[in-house]
C-alpha cells in the first residue's frame, strides 16, 4: 500500500506523463531504446532482436551462484540471482538510464515482467509471499517524480501474481555509489532502511527486488534491517542487472 500524499502526488503526475507518453507514441512510432528500429506493435521499449540479445546471467541454475557468494556472511537469506549482467557498456546500462532518468517507468514493469516470465518455470517463486521493492528516499523520489524498482516489482507481480507490499522506508539519503570503493559504500549506506511494518514480515517468504546490484551494499544494508526487525523473515533477492 503506497501510505503518503507524496505517492499520491507522484501518481498523478505519472498520470499525466503516461498520457503525454501515450499522446507521442500516437503521434510518432515507437522506436527500440537499444537500436533505434521502428518497434513492431506486440513490442514494447525494446525489439525482439535486442531483447533477446539482452546478457542473461542464468545465475541461479547455478550451484555456486556469484551473486549469493557476494551476499554470504553479510545476513542470512535463502537464495539470490541477478537476472541481466550489467555494466557501463552494456546495452542494459542505456534503457535503464531511460528507465531511471528520463521518465520512462514502464520500463521497469517490462524488465519486472521479462525477468519474472524466464524465472518462474524454474521455481524462483515458489515460496515467495510478498515483493517488497527497495525504498528510495524522499526527497530523491520526489525530485524523480517515481521509483523505478516500484515498476519493476509491479511487473514481477503481474507475471506471478503474487503482491507487492511496501514495509520498508529509506531514513536517510546516501551519496551516489558509483565513485566510492566498497568500504566506503558499506559507511555511505549504514544505517539508511527502517522497517515500517515487521508483524508484515516476520514468518514470511518474501522477495527483495532492486534494479542493479554492484557491490550488495544497499541490498546487505536493507536485509540486515529486516532481519533486526523481523528475525523470522525469509528473504529472497532478485536483481534486473548485476555487475561483475
Ligand atoms: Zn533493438
Amino acid at each position: 500500500m503506497r501510505p503518503n500524499t507524496a505517492h499520491r502526488k507522484n501518481d498523478r503526475t505519472m498520470s499525466l506523463l503516461h498520457w503525454l507518453h501515450d499522446l507521442l507514441n500516437f503521434a510518432l512510432p515507437a522506436r527500440c531504446h537499444i537500436c533505434d528500429a521502428s518497434l513492431a506493435p506486440h513490442e514494447r521499449f525494446v525489439c525482439t532482436h535486442c531483447l533477446n540479445a539482452l546478457p542473461r546471467t542464468g545465475f541461479h541454475r547455478r550451484r555456486l551462484n556469484p551473486m549469493e557468494e557476494r551476499f554470504a556472511g553479510h545476513f542470512p537469506f535463502i537464495k539470490a540471482t541477478g537476472f541481466l549482467f550489467y555494466n557501463r557498456e552494456s546495452p542494459l546500462s542505456s534503457l535503464m538510464q531511460d528507465l531511471k532518468y528520463r521518465k520512462f517507468p514502464d520500463i521497469g514493469t517490462m524488465l519486472g515482467q521479462l525477468a519474472a516470465t524466464e524465472l518462474f518455470p524454474t521455481g524462483f517463486f515458489n515460496d515467495i509471499e510478498l515483493i517488497v521493492p527497495m525504498p528510495m528516499h524522499f526527497h530523491k523520489e520526489a525530485r524523480r517524480g517515481y521509483n523505478q524498482t516500484h515498476y519493476i516489482a509491479e511487473g514481477i507481480s503481474r507475471a506471478t501474481s503474487i503482491p507487492v507490499s511496501y514495509p520498508l522506508k529509506a531514513i536517510r539519503g546516501h551519496r551516489t555509489q558509483t565513485s566510492l570503493s566498497r568500504e566506503e559504500r558499506l559507511r555511505n549506506t549504514s544505517g539508511i532502511f527502517a522497517v515500517k511494518d515487521p508483524a508484515l514480515l516476520n514468518d514470511k517468504d518474501i522477495l527483495l527486488v532492486d534494479d542493479v546490484c554492484t557491490t550488495g551494499a544497499t541490498i546487505s544494508e536493507a536485509g540486515s534491517a529486516i532481519i533486526a526487525a523481523a528475525p523470522s523473515c525469509r528473504i529472497h533477492i532478485l536483481t534486473i542487472g548485476v555487475t561483475f
